[in-house]
């Protein structure tokens, strides 16, 4: 994967005089410069709002959008372009279906699952439904080495249960949730199954049919596409049956002052002029992941992650969170007598750019008995000299304390 480095010119520059060494991709990735070029393109040479425009750039811009669509599609394998829906990322494709799904399917009494391992994205947005709906929700535990415990999850199904939601892969354990067998689990209790892709997506072949899951979310900003585009996965026949998100332009077939109705899938959902620059980078940073090949990248980061793992496992005081033997590009830890805050900030002055604090999961932090962690993840283009150069970092700040 050393070669694929130098399509990524940010990771020559220097930070502190010393050399990058970016282990922050949990967080968001770097871009490959064809993802920036489409950016410069689009605008230089094809921006015209999509949709409505007779003339030519607007029927080219539009082209490339619905082209990204299908780009996206064939990337998750959904079984049609109407089931992908573009959105700002996961956290609006979260709240979007909390909100829409909410609306069409919870009663008051009804209950969702969720598991202690979620980001803030996949718990405040049902906790925000809570104001309209009496919803219960449920939480999934987990073992003390970061696995979820499948035998209190199947506990926790009662025939009000409508809807699970869990993460795919863990942003602060890195565990690789069974999604598969979570989702039968589900869908043998008449419920649905929405898995969370923001840490998964941008690291294995995700397949929604494979995986039979009702709901998928991911954010381009992970997956070396830009920020403020990301995707909502929905069967269609569920799409089809939630009321809009939100009102405007785009969603609508016709509108008077006294009737509104909605346009077909997915415009239904995406109300206003839409991000049409970034669908189209999107589409070229799944082009080029595809084309390095993602169980390929897969590889490369499983082997990176046990690298490090076995590396950092042997620095005395170290404490490792999420210790599944096939985790996955994350690796969450502290150090006896460190505040995780103060070693990122030793870390970052050496050029290692890695995460701290509670990384939008607190519920989890409080599993693990910690305010905060740090964190380092890992990207089809770090190396094992850079986690050799993060260990020797924490080792140099381990003597300084
Ligand atoms: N879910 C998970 C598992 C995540 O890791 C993240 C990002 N850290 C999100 C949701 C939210 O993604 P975004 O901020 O791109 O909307």
């Amino acid at each position: 994967m050393l070669s694929y480095r130098q399509d990524f010119p940010i990771l020559s520059r220097q930070v502190y005089g010393r050399p990058l060494v970016y282990l922050d991709n949990a967080a968001t990735t770097q871009k490959p410069r064809c993802v920036v070029d489409a950016i410069t393109d689009e605008y230089y040479s094809v921006n015209a709002n999509v949709h409505r425009g007779v003339h030519y750039l607007s029927q080219q811009a539009t082209e490339r959008h619905e082209a990204a669509r299908e780009t996206v599609r064939r990337f998750i394998n959904a079984r049609s372009t109407s089931e992908v829906v573009f959105t700002r990322g996961t956290t609006e494709s979260l709240n979007l279906v909390a909100s829409s799904f909410g609306e069409a399917f919870l009663h008051d009494g009804d209950e969702v699952i969720l598991t202690v391992m979620e980001h803030h994205s996949d718990i405040v947005p049902w906790q925000l439904l809570q104001q309209r709906r009496a919803i219960v929700l449920r939480v999934v535990p987990m073992t003390d080495d970061g696995a979820l415990d499948l035998e209190a999850y199947e506990r926790l199904f009662t025939p009000r249960t409508r809807l699970v939601c869990c993460a795919h892969v863990s942003n602060v354990l890195g565990t690789v949730n069974p999604i598969r067998r979570m989702a039968r689990i589900a869908h043998d209790h008449g419920a649905l199954f929405l898995a969370d892709g923001a840490q998964s997506v941008p690291h294995m072949t995700v397949d929604v049919q494979d995986l039979d899951c009702d709901f998928l979310t991911f954010s381009g900003h992970k997956v070396y596409g830009p920020t403020g585009i990301g995707v909502l996965y929905g069967r269609e026949d569920l799409l089809e049956r939630m009321p809009p998100y939100q009102g405007g332009g785009e969603m609508i077939s016709r509108v008077t002052f006294e009737h509104t109705t909605y346009e077909r899938l997915p415009y239904k959902f995406e109300a206003g002029t839409p991000d049409y620059v970034g669908s189209h980078a999107l589409a070229v940073a799944l082009d080029y992941v595809s084309a390095i090949g993602m169980d390929r990248i897969a590889a490369h980061e499983r082997r990176l992650t046990a690298y490090a793992m076995e590396r950092m496992a042997a620095i005395p005081g170290m404490q490792l969170y999420g210790t599944q033997p096939d985790k996955d590009a994350v690796v969450a830890f502290n150090i006896e007598g460190i505040h995780p805050l103060d070693l990122g900030t030793l870390l970052d002055r050496l050029g290692i750019a890695i995460r701290t604090g509670h990384h939008c999961a607190q519920p989890l932090m409080a599993r693990c008995g910690v305010e905060g962690m740090a964190r380092a993840s890992f990207a089809l283009y770090n190396t094992t000299d850079e986690i050799d150069a993060l260990v020797a970092a924490i080792e140099r700040c381990r003597r300084m304390f």
